[in-house]
């Protein structure tokens, strides 16, 4: 018998009717002769509607509070599925965060994960119960109902997976699977059948949304293989996209898709001594201020001064800026400067490991647009650049075109 994880979002369960449907769907993985564990969202939309009533009232009331509010989307959602079931004859068990021992630290609305009692629900599994468990949340060591941060359901649902040594962990969303770009930018955007974790792990972390990082992160470290699909598929053999070990990607292919990220911001401080503890001082003063850096370039010094660039998330960028202009002061910095209409795009893809010249494939199609490349960054399956945010659109065409991802 397998045990399956299936996790459905706020989309698939919008609605009386589509928590309907989809528990026909479980039952009928169930009647198949699979153990199922299902980890289900708040109803669309009902998140962002938590959200409102907590401005209305205190929007910078106590982080705890808060969680409290949050987490009760989900536990809405577990209540309904458990009875649709139960309608349909296939026993059901709801179980809150809490109640499956979801245990994290206590980091309100970003908690981290520490550890799952999977027994807590053993015996519910072996009587044959399809159990119902609350995404998005957790309990901390002092019993406090915690939120795992947006999109945190596809967490939960691939830590289960991990607690319960899961055959499989199902995702499933409004869309088929994860394709070369997003579709709305380039329309014959292709599916993907079959990817990498560390490729869909860099994909999530430059900007693809089909699947929260966290999860992503969870399911590379502890090797789960995901699978993306549609609950809006009739049947149970629609497409879908197979996340798995590297090691059981038959076809490595060079660039796997593209990404892009709209959300980051430039800063610039000029002229600062090319001395040790300057980077250390600059960046520094930016993470005391827990803003998260991402790329960042220190250019070849010149008469001993230096200039340095970095980005940031665009929500970051004001107080980013005011903190750098403040440490560039002290250093005797000539400027400092910003820009938060800018965009990164990335190449992703496993096959890069062995092949040469995909960077410069890369710039040269850029290039033969016109499209000026401000910072560049590469990892070992992965090179982004960032540009004007007005030819982002135009840059993640011109790279699929490139690179051929409408053909594969
Ligand atoms: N309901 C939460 C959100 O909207 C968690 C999730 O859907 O994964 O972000
Ligand atoms: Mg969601």
């Amino acid at each position: 018998m397998s045990l399956i994880v299936q996790k459905y979002g706020g989309t698939s369960v919008g609605s009386p009717e589509r928590i309907q449907e989809v528990a026909k769907r479980v039952k009928r993985w169930r009647d198949k002769g699979n153990n199922v564990v299902v980890v289900v969202s708040a109803m669309s939309g009902e998140t962002n509607r938590l959200i409102e009533l907590i401005n209305a009232t205190n929007p910078t009331g106590t982080a705890r509070e808060k969680d409290v509010i949050l987490s009760t989307g989900e536990q809405v959602t577990i209540g309904l599925l458990s009875l649709a079931l139960e309608s349909i004859d296939c026993s059901a068990r709801s179980y809150t965060g809490s109640q499956a021992n979801i245990r994290t630290d206590n980091a309100f609305s970003k908690a981290r994960i520490s550890g799952i009692d999977e027994c807590k629900m053993c015996d519910d599994l072996e009587k044959g119960y399809v159990l119902v468990v609350a995404g998005f949340q957790g309990v901390d060591n002092e019993g406090n109902i915690t939120t795992l941060g947006r999109g945190g359901s596809d967490t939960t649902a691939v830590a289960l997976a991990v607690a319960l040594k899961a055959d499989e962990c199902q995702i499933y969303t409004d869309v088929d699977g994860v394709y070369t770009t997003d579709p709305r930018v380039v329309s014959n955007a292709s599916h993907i059948p079959k990817m990498g974790l560390e490729e869909m792990l860099e994909m999530a972390s430059q900007g693809s949304k089909v699947l929260q990082i966290r999860a992503v992160e969870f399911a590379y470290k502890y090797n789960m293989p995901i699978r993306v699909l549609s609950s809006f598929d009739e049947g149970d053999d629609g497409k879908s996209t197979l996340v798995t070990r590297e090691e059981d990607i038959m076809e490595e292919v060079l660039v796997r898709g593209v990404a892009f990220n709209r959300d980051e911001a430039q800063l610039t401080v000029e002229g600062v001594p090319d001395q040790p503890g300057v980077a250390s001082n600059i960046l520094g003063a930016i993470s005391d201020a827990n803003i998260e850096v991402d790329m960042i370039v220190q250019n070849v010094s010149n008469e001993g001064l230096t200039d340095f660039t970095f980005t940031v998330h665009r929500n970051d960028y004001d107080q980013a800026k005011k903190i750098l202009c403040e440490t560039g002061k002290t250093l005797g910095a000539k400027a400092c400067r910003g820009d938060d209409k800018i965009a990164k795009i990335s190449i992703v893809g496993g096959g890069m490991r062995s092949h040469a010249g995909v960077a410069s494939k890369m710039f040269t199609a850029l290039a033969d647009e016109g499209i000026n490349i401000r910072m560049i960054s590469t990892s070992e399956i992965k090179v982004s650049v960032v540009v004007d945010e007005k030819y982002l659109e135009l840059a993640v065409r011109t790279l699929h075109e490139a690179f051929e991802l409408d053909t594969v």
